[in-house]
């Protein structure tokens, strides 16, 4: 586990399939798109019917932390 540093809010780290790390809410959410495959790499899945078959098979869902993070959207709301 780790801490995003702008709300401190508990988050963990994933790595994207071109391998770059990508922050993550700790708690998983059933309204997210992120999920991990068997090698901890990071798939979004859209596609609701993916995504129920998907979690049938155990998946968790989660939210990537800068679309909730308050930080990242006060960034957004100064620059626009
Ligand atoms: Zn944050």
């Amino acid at each position: 586990m780790a801490v995003c540093n702008s709300c401190q809010a508990t988050i963990w780290w994933a790595l994207t399939p071109s391998g770059k790390s990508m922050p993550i809410n700790e708690k998983p959410d059933p309204n997210g798109t992120v999920t991990t495959d068997q090698n901890g790499i990071v798939e979004i899945i859209t596609d609701p019917a993916e995504q129920r078959l998907a979690k049938k098979r155990g998946r968790k869902f989660y939210t990537a932390h800068f679309t909730t993070c308050p930080a990242a959207d006060e960034h957004r709301r100064r620059r626009g």
